[in-house]
């Protein structure tokens, strides 16, 4: 009987979505200030969809809504100030009409567009956004940017009634622990860390490793000026088996969140395709981003904007400084820095067309960016004299950056998001930028 309740629940509130494909211009910047308390319960409401298609297009598939526990977000300012990520959504009072709340993100999904499989077949994969729950009803809208006009196109929307019963609450439970705790929830970044391939006698490893990753993200700027806003909280949830698949080795463990290495066949990609476990987890503590540190000294991690990231817990080498790289693109989506020798084309990076990512730019829409960090005698682009060393190098627009040689330009010879080095002046900046929105 359940079962059929269900079904017949999904089947009314599909009645209600629609797919709209007409290109519209999101509002971003203009929107007014929103009073928070008129129109949120002070909780967080999550709402689960499978976003499907192939190279060519996408869909969405809702799965269900869920009210977790308190809101982590800033209360000030509920509309994303930034044009970041490939993926935006967006809440509308149903009454007033009024845009409410606004977020952008990446997915796997977007990732996959890409692979070779995604021209020569259709998947879907599971998603999930949270927001802060309204106390009326709402509309959900989804948006993505055009392959390659890169403007946004709306996708999707649904009405969403506050009073429906078959809104679930967060039931799976585990225990959550302080790592660093800087200032109080509503005006401070609130990370979330996770376990994943730890067994239930590897709590003292699994948190032992949250207090190095606290440390590697604090011994870097601009982090380290910022600690005072940041709070760092860990989830202990174990596995049944240690450690993390590594399908191209022919082995599957039976963890968590279902970590893996070889995503989309690349042997250091090392993701899930399981988001919705990874929100039942981090459910446990307040939180606006996801790390999730595996149970292996394997080389190799991922990170997506606003989605998760994701590294390896056993401090080997260069391990630690990975976390903060993905780190770097969970966070905010800041772009890979470095170059692939040869590389002349990415479909990531479409010739005239701005990045919107805020450490590269094709120097088509470079205003807003770093053009005003750089004296105007800085000649571009700007190259590295030979012999000099990081005492001479100045801000301006070095060419290579996000994949490519040519056509492309980063602020500052090496970087983090380069070659695992300080963060360069440019991405410190940015990141400074968006903690003060995450914070406000
Ligand atoms: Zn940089």
């Amino acid at each position: 009987m359940k079962k059929i309740f269900s079904f017949l629940a999904l089947f009314f509130m599909l009645l209600s979505c629609s797919t709209n494909k007409t290109t519209i211009t999101a509002r971003t910047q203009s929107e007014p200030e929103i009073e928070y308390d008129n129109f949120f319960t002070g909780n967080t409401m999550r709402y689960d969809f499978h976003h499907a298609g192939n190279n060519l297009y996408e869909e969405y598939y809702f799965d269900r809504v869920i009210r977790e526990g308190i809101w982590a977000g800033s209360e000030a300012l509920l509309i994303n100030p930034f044009d970041y990520g490939e993926q935006m959504f967006r809440i509308i009072d149903s009454e007033s009409g009024k845009v409410i709340y606004k977020n952008n993100y990446c997915t796997l999904f977007n990732e996959w567009q890409t692979t070779p499989e995604a021209a020569a077949t259709k998947r879907s994969f599971p998603e999930s956004v949270i927001f802060p729950e309204p106390k009326g009803n709402f509309i959900i809208e989804f948006f993505a940017r055009n392959k390659k006009s890169k403007e946004w196109e709306k996708k999707y929307s649904q009405n969403v009634d506050v009073s429906d019963f078959n809104i679930q609450k967060s039931l799976v439970k585990y225990e959550a622990c302080d790592i660093h705790i800087g200032g109080d929830i509503a005006h401070s970044l609130d990370i979330v860390l996770l376990p994943d391939g730890f067994t239930a006698e590897e709590k003292e490893k699994f948190l032992a490793s949250c207090r190095m990753w606290s440390d590697a993200l604090f011994s870097y700027e601009p982090f380290t000026q910022n600690r005072h806003r940041i709070n760092i909280r860990a989830v202990w949830a174990p596995s049944l088996e240690k450690g993390i698949s590594k399908p191209g080795n022919g082995k599957w463990v039976n963890n968590l969140m279902g970590t893996r290495f070889f995503t989309f066949n690349s042997e250091r990609y090392q993701m899930t395709e399981e988001f919705q476990k990874v929100r039942d987890v981090a459910a446990n503590a307040p939180y606006e981003s996801i790390f999730i540190l595996t149970n292996t000294d394997k080389y190799g991690g991922g990170g997506i904007y606003n989605f998760y990231g994701l590294g390896s817990a056993g401090k080997t080498g260069r391990t630690g400084e990975v976390y903060v790289h993905e780190f770097g693109h969970s966070l905010m989506g800041l772009g890979d820095e470095y170059i692939e020798k040869g590389n002349t084309v990415s479909a990531l990076y479409p010739e005239g067309k701005e990045p919107w990512e805020a450490n590269l730019t094709r120097l088509v829409k470079f205003e807003g960016k770093w053009e005003n960090m750089i004296d105007k005698s800085t000649p571009t682009p700007t190259v590295v004299a030979e012999g000099s060393t990081e005492k001479d190098w100045v801000i301006g627009t070095y060419e290579g950056g996000g994949y490519l040689e040519k056509g492309i330009y980063r602020g500052w010879p090496e970087c983090m998001m380069k070659a695992l080095t300080d963060f360069c002046p440019v991405c410190q900046k940015a990141i400074s930028r968006y903690l003060d929105y995450l914070c406000k």
